[in-house]
């Protein structure tokens, strides 16, 4: 029984609670770079708590909003020069995933001027990355809680880096924020949890700490999930979106412990190439995730229906009936083509048993095969 684990985020949440760590953000410095996409910091209001909370410290601000979904490096090169001209001392990210993981980088390249692709990724930075600052505004990813960032490099690929220098210094996470998401963004941040928490229970690196947040996140999510599956997701209460948001950061803490296995290597490649939103792209694999580990580990995988409290059937019933539509076709060639991105990777050695390349080619023909 191991309990080892690392996590040293200082996470605030709830109503209002970017307002009340006032004190926590005037020590981080003068100047802030905010990070954020194009409209969502704004439009949940987080944008505004952020500035004001800042400008009544006497911090001054400036506004980088160039990012978009699945971060690219490129935007984030931009936006670190942005940072250097201003002298900006930290960095705060506003939204879901893909600008957390925007300011974790951009962190990391404003301390390091002139750094290139290679270095980045070979973490060779002569200077520790500046302080950076995650506000959660979608309830999925649990960037807030973890030492990754995945950005896309200019060759369209998705690529992690993982360093215990970018965790975030603070984490606010209010739920409120998250009202404002389409019920498109909703369900696929949701399956993005889902997955987390199921991936990293069944992760070889698992142990007793990061299956305890695994299974209490999906505790957390499969009494919604059941009422989505009736009444769908229109209007969710403050309640239920308090839940999504505390589920998707205990994904977070466990995923920090264990990384991810096949479902997310496998969703990359149809976030890449068909543009399917990163929590919907490893959902659609949950289901063969599952049939997979009750194969490969069948007391381990009663185990995890036991803990969660949930059948079998049941469980296929709600992945199939939340999991948004993904409806893609690949041809044989495509299949080939996407072969080597299975041959030694990381995630997949995470699996329990033996994931080999050859069976995700053979999920894909199952899954996506034209006819
Ligand atoms: P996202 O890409 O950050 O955002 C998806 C969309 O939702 C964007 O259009 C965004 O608008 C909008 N949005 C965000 N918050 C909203 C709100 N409160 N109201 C209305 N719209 C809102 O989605 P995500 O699923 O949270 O993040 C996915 C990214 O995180 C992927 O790149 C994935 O690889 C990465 N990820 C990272 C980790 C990690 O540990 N670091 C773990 C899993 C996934 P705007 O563009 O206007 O903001
Ligand atoms: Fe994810």
């Amino acid at each position: 029984m191991t309990l080892n684990s690392f996590m040293p985020v200082k996470l605030v949440t709830g109503p209002g609670c970017v307002r009340q760590s006032a004190k926590e953000l005037a020590k981080l410095g003068r100047t802030c770079l905010i990070v954020t996409g194009k409209t969502s910091a704004k439009a949940c209001g987080a944008l505004q708590d952020v500035t004001e909370t800042l400008e009544q410290n006497g911090q001054t601000w400036i506004l980088f909003d160039g990012i978009g979904q699945n971060p690219r490096l490129t935007d984030c090169m931009t936006a670190a020069e942005k940072a250097i001209a201003a002298g900006a001392d930290f960095i705060l990210g506003i939204g879901g995933g893909s600008a957390l993981d925007a300011a974790k980088c951009i962190a990391v390249l404003a301390a390091n001027p002139g750094l290139t692709q290679t270095q980045l990724y070979a973490f060779d930075w002569a200077n520790a990355p500046l302080k950076n600052v995650a506000v959660g505004t979608t309830a999925g990813t649990g960037s807030e809680v973890t030492k990754v960032s995945v950005i896309t490099t200019p060759d369209g690929r998705k690529k992690s880096f993982h360093h215990e220098a970018i965790y975030p210094v603070l984490a606010l996470g209010d739920p409120c924020y998250t009202q404002s998401m389409s019920p498109m963004v909703t369900r696929s941040t949701m399956v993005d949890a889902l997955a987390h928490c199921a991936e990293s229970f069944f992760s070889r690196a698992a142990n007793h700490i990061s299956r305890l947040y695994a299974v209490e996140g999906i505790r957390l999510l499969l009494p919604i999930f059941r009422e989505i599956a009736e009444n769908g997701c229109a209007a969710l209460d403050y309640d239920t979106r308090e839940k999504l948001y505390c589920a998707s950061i205990y994904g977070g803490l466990a995923i920090n412990v264990t990384g991810t296995c096949f479902p997310h290597t496998m969703g990359y490649l149809l976030t890449e190439s068909f543009g399917i939103p990163h929590g919907t792209a490893c959902a659609v694999f949950q289901r063969d995730f599952y049939e997979y580990n009750k194969a490969a580990v069948p007391q381990l995988a009663e185990e995890y229906l036991e803990r969660i409290g949930c059948s079998q059937e049941e469980y296929f019933r709600l992945l199939e009936k939340l999991t948004p539509p993904c409806e893609i076709t690949m041809t044989e060639e495509r299949i080939a083509q996407a072969h080597s991105r299975w041959v030694n990777n990381g995630s997949m050695a995470k699996c329990q048993g033996e994931f080999l390349p050859h069976m995700a080619d053979d999920i894909l023909r199952r899954k996506f095969l034209a006819k």
